[in-house]
């Protein structure tokens, strides 16, 4: 007969490891996210009352130092509650992420002056931050940036310029700029300076209008003549780009970790419907081509899980950007297939708000686009590919069959 004791130690040491904030983040997405998220939508309005919520929580100083209010979490296991927030909505996840990628920057690399002020408020989720780095003209593109800062006698920056698709806009405290510090084009000048939400000459314009995540705010930021203290700056003039892609690489695995969640939504809900649905005298689920559609999902789920939580792991890490590339290329693709395989499931139901489902592809789609394309993440494993070629043998091809020079 079969023994299943030996399999238990196994699944305890499993459950061992899994750091308690994961089932408080799952707590949030089923109380909180998932009862409200439609009418969060529908009011077009950041849900701040749950933030709140998340903040009280734990749930927004993710990777701060404990004695700044944060949990203190490693990268690799703070980025895992993306993957329980994505339960609820992937929007709201990664609104969270933004957050607790400036609170940890923010926290990391402010002044003390900074950190004084606003390390305990941005923690606690009492105040939120975001980063803005898109600006009308430069998105995948970011080194094309038009916002100067102009360094004043006393230290201080006047800054001018404008960003756009900044989330959070109207919502946020304070906001995460990169901005260039001369005309010389390049990276070199960049620097990375806190914007409080009240400075003088911040103003932002109208909301976008967005087919299904309403409640994050999202607007163009426009920065005229605006005065900020030196003691805002967090990434000096030289590292405000090479913080912004690290700042990045971060958002990539959380976006794929916060996939992961939608995967699993749409799944469950697929599950749940073709289960009680009759169909040809069985359950949809009896027939072997629902099976095969949810079987693909599950194997793409499975997949993706391994490939974030290996791309977490290695952040901060030489190999850290390409796989980063890779979760961020692989996971959101993964996640439009799921959600539109599970609404096919579900057949014209699928396409109702009541089901979720239309919801979730249209985040999956967004997910795809934010904090780097995929295709952007297709150029970073390209040149990767690039340089591994460079090191292996020459198989040469014959003369005439368009050998390089
Ligand atoms: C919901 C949402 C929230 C956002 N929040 C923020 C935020 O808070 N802060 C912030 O700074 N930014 C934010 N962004 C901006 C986001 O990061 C950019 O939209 C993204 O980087 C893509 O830039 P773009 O939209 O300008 O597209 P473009 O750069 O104009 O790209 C257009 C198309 O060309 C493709 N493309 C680009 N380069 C190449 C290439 N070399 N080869 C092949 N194809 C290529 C792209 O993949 C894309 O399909 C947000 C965007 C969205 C949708």
């Amino acid at each position: 007969m079969a023994s299943y004791e030996n399999t238990r130690p196994e699944r305890i040491s499993h459950v061992r490891e899994t750091h308690p904030l994961l089932q408080v983040a799952r707590n949030h997405a089923e109380q909180n996210i998932l009862p409200n998220v439609d009418a969060w939508n529908a009011a077009k309005t950041w849900p701040r009352e749950a933030s709140d919520k998340a903040g009280a929580a734990g749930l927004t100083g993710l990777y701060a130092p404990e004695e700044l209010g944060g949990q203190g979490l490693p990268l690799s296991e703070g980025i895992q509650v993306y993957e329980q927030l994505g339960l609820g909505d992937g929007a709201y996840a990664f609104a969270l992420s933004m957050h607790n990628i400036c609170t940890y920057a923010g926290c990391g690399y402010g002044t003390d002056a900074f950190k004084e002020k606003w390390a305990r408020d941005l923690t606690s989720g009492r105040k939120l931050a975001n980063f803005a780095l898109t600006e009308p003209q430069s998105g995948s593109d970011a080194t094309n940036m038009y916002s100067r800062a102009v360094i004043n006698d006393d230290g201080t920056w006047t800054i001018s310029g404008a960003k756009a698709w900044v989330s959070l806009a109207t919502e946020a405290d304070i906001y995460f700029n990169v901005v260039k510090t001369s005309d010389t084009p390049g990276h070199k000048d960049m620097a990375m300076i806190a914007i409080p939400a009240d400075a003088p000459g911040l103003t932002f314009g109208p909301l976008y209008k967005t087919p299904s995540y309403g409640f994050l705010p999202l607007a163009e930021m426009n920065m005229d003549q605006l005065g900020v203290d030196e003691a805002n700056i967090i990434l000096p003039i030289g590292q405000g780009m090479q913080g912004s892609l690290m700042a990045i690489d971060i958002a990539r695995v959380s976006i794929a970790s916060g996939c992961c969640g939608l995967m699993q939504a749409a799944l469950n809900t697929a599950l749940s419907y073709s289960m009680n649905r009759k169909m040809f005298g069985c359950k949809n689920l009896d027939l072997d081509g629902i099976q095969w559609m949810l079987g693909e999902v599950a194997t793409d789920l499975e997949v993706s899980r391994l490939l974030y939580k290996k791309a977490a792991q290695a952040l901060g890490t030489p190999e850290g950007p390409l796989m980063t590339a890779h979760a961020k290329r692989f996971v959101p693709d993964a996640a439009v297939k799921a959600a539109n395989t599970c609404t096919q499931v579900l057949g014209g139901m699928g396409l109702l708000l009541p089901y979720g489902l239309d919801r979730l592809s249209r985040l999956a789609q967004m997910l795809r686009i934010v904090d780097g394309t995929t295709e952007i993440s297709r150029v970073v494993i390209g040149r990767a590919l690039q340089k591994r070629a460079a090191t292996l043998p020459d198989l040469p091809v014959p003369k005439g069959f368009g050998e390089a020079d």
